[in-house]
């Protein structure tokens, strides 16, 4: 899937402001840090852990540490006033990929290097302001405000491995982790398709199916099961892995390896109604149609139920039935769940009972002070405007008549717009055009005045409209980019907030609340076709979809370096096909 997060203002300003990159450059951690880092070691319980200093000067900043280097947290870094605070960055991995390009990565038609930017390339170009950590957050200690942070890759390099780190302000920016349901034999046998590691996997993999599939001495069914390809989840990756793979056997392989070429088969099983259902429903429909005249084959309506070496088992849903398929290469592709970081952070704040993490309407995580999450780490936890209800009618009465009028009630609405997203939508489901058309009466006359009842009964289905953000880059980007704006006027909004008013309290909130906006999604289809959903009800399907695709995706590169990166691979690709080597 790929959306187009990339036409916001946001990212757009954000990743085009790189200029066309020098040569890679090695910093580092004291000249990031401006000479102010002082290292020192203390015992503590037998265990010998270092905490990271800072210098007098900095030391009058406050300190914000980020955790992770996806879409939220550099989307955050990059427009944050970074002479404002101190600021440290934690994250096991050194870059920034970008992740909508991954399933093109496994099968060869850009390189993994293309789509990645090195985190030190983009804090160069901040002056140095910034220090980055190559490690993993292993614990927030939220009562204390500090983080025990663990540098994980295994090599054999000296000294010690664990630090802590304090913080005045906490973002926590790292993702989620890939949800097997805890279905048997998952981790052992399948590839997933996050990390840019995983997608060098596949490539690997599929490489090796063909390879040993051609070997002498395979009876032909032992041939077929090698290459049969299985996508367990018929979201946007899965099925836009489904469609690489199969432009890449059709276009590249089958001329290699043309023994077999009448024997590959893919796969997608998917356990509800349609693949792509989150999308427009012409869209899925244009996608089933397009797989099943491209031979993949698309199981619905069956859930997995457990993985071995050899084959897959799944339960249809309609009757009930088991059954088991021989399987090759294995991808599993079903969804996110919560980092164990994150659970705990969570069992420590009293969020224990629910799955992810919940943040108020400003990105600040509930019952915790100074700490942020956003991104795939997180939902918003968007308020009822029917649990305010009493207060805002009383907010809004201000004569104190027991009656709103629609003067009245026109002087909070802005404020009501802005709390509550989900009037907005109601209206646009209803057809409404105007706000006060909400409390016209049942046959649809204009009341001049509402009393209490009345405007419960007016708005009581206004919050079935509220809905939970997707996890996507394009909700991760914009949020990095509010927050950021957010730091950037924390001492200026708190004299002169600029949010809309508190109804249940006196005075106006800080700052607006996060709102997000949505700009539509594509979904690469292979055979140079692709649909997108685009904002206003549009959807858009075929050639010109792709090349389209081709734009944006060219267009919202996070530095010029990757962007030339990135098409002439394509341009490689056209003129020469995938490179086949297993490397
Ligand atoms: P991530 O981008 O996952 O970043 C998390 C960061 O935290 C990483 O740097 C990680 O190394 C770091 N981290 C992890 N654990 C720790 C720790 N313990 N301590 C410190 N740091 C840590 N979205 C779209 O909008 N459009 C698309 O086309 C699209 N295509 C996708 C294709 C694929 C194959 C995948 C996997 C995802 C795709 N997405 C797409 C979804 C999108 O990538 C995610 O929604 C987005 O990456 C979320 O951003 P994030 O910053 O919350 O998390
Ligand atoms: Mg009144």
């Amino acid at each position: 899937m790929t959306i187009l997060s990339f036409f916001t203002r946001a990212s757009s300003r954000a990743f085009n402001g790189y200029p066309l990159s020098p040569k890679l450059l090695l910093l580092s951690s004291l000249s990031l840090s401006g000479g102010g880092v002082v290292a020192y070691s203390e015992s503590q319980a037998g265990v010998s852990k270092t905490s990271v200093q800072t210098n007098e000067k900095d030391r009058k900043k406050k300190r914000v540490v980020v955790l992770g280097t996806g879409w939220a947290g550099i989307s955050f870094l990059k427009d944050l006033d970074i002479s404002a605070y101190d600021v440290q960055v934690v994250s096991p991995r050194n870059y920034f990929a970008f992740t909508p390009l991954l399933p093109s990565v496994t099968c060869g038609t850009v390189e993994a290097r293309s789509i990645v930017e090195p985190v030190r390339n983009m804090m160069k170009k901040r002056n140095g302001e910034v220090r980055f950590w190559e490690a993993e957050c292993m614990k927030i200690d939220a009562a204390n405000k500090k983080l025990l942070c663990r540098y994980s890759v295994e090599n054999n390099s000296v000294g010690n491995d664990e630090f802590s780190l304090e913080y005045d302000y906490l973002v926590i920016a790292v993702g989620a982790q890939v949800n097997t349901f805890n279905t048997p034999g998952v981790l052992e046998n399948s590839h997933f398709l996050k990390e840019v590691e995983d997608a060098q996997k596949i490539r690997r993999s599929v490489i090796n199916c063909f390879e040993k599939a051609v070997l002498p001495g395979l009876s032909e069914e032992e041939r077929r099961i090698n290459l049969h390809f299985v996508i367990v989840g018929g979201g946007p990756t899965g099925v836009e892995f489904a469609a690489e793979l199969h432009d890449f056997v059709k276009e590249d392989l089958v001329n290699l390896y043309p023994m077999v070429k009448d024997l590959v088969k893919i796969t997608v099983i998917q356990s509800g109604d349609h693949i792509l259902n989150m999308f427009d429903e012409r869209i899925s429909c244009f996608a089933e149609q397009k797989f099943c005249r491209d031979g993949i084959n698309v199981q619905t309506g069956c859930r997995v139920i457990s993985l071995s070496d050899k084959e897959i088992t799944m339960k249809l849903k309609s009757t009930g039935e088991i059954c088991s398929l021989p399987r090759g290469l294995v991808v599993w592709s079903t969804g996110v769940e919560t980092r164990p970081v994150v659970k705990d952070f969570m069992d420590q704040i009293g969020q224990c009972n629910r799955r992810v993490l919940a943040t108020d309407e400003w990105l600040k995580v509930k019952g915790c002070e100074d700490v942020y999450a956003l991104g795939d780490c997180a939902t918003i936890n968007q308020r009822k405007i029917m649990e305010d209800i009493a207060a805002i009618f009383k907010a809004a009465d201000k004569d104190n008549s027991g009656f709103l009028t629609i003067k009245e009630f026109e002087d909070v609405i802005d404020d009501i717009l802005v709390m509550y997203p989900q009037v907005k939508h109601y209206l646009r489901t209803k057809q409404l055009r105007a706000v006060t058309d909400l409390l016209k009466d049942s046959r649809g006359n204009h009341r001049d005045e509402v009393d209490i009842e009345g405007f419960k009964l007016a708005l009581s289905h206004v919050d079935t409209q509220v809905k939970n953000l997707p996890a996507t880059a394009q909700v991760a980007a914009q949020q990095g980019e509010y927050l950021s704006q957010c730091f950037n006027r924390m001492n200026q909004c708190e004299y002169n907030p600029e949010g809309p008013r508190h109804f249940k309290g006196s005075g106006r909130h800080q700052f607006r609340p996060f709102q997000y906006k949505h700009f539509g999604q594509f979904a690469p289809l292979g055979g140079e076709q692709a649909a997108a959903e685009l904002p206003g009800d549009w959807v858009s399907m075929g050639r010109s979809t792709q090349w389209l695709w081709y734009s944006v995706y060219a267009s919202k590169q996070v530095s010029w370096r990757t962007r030339v990166l990135v098409v002439s691979d394509w341009t490689r690709r056209f003129i020469f096909g995938r490179d086949s080597s297993r490397i």
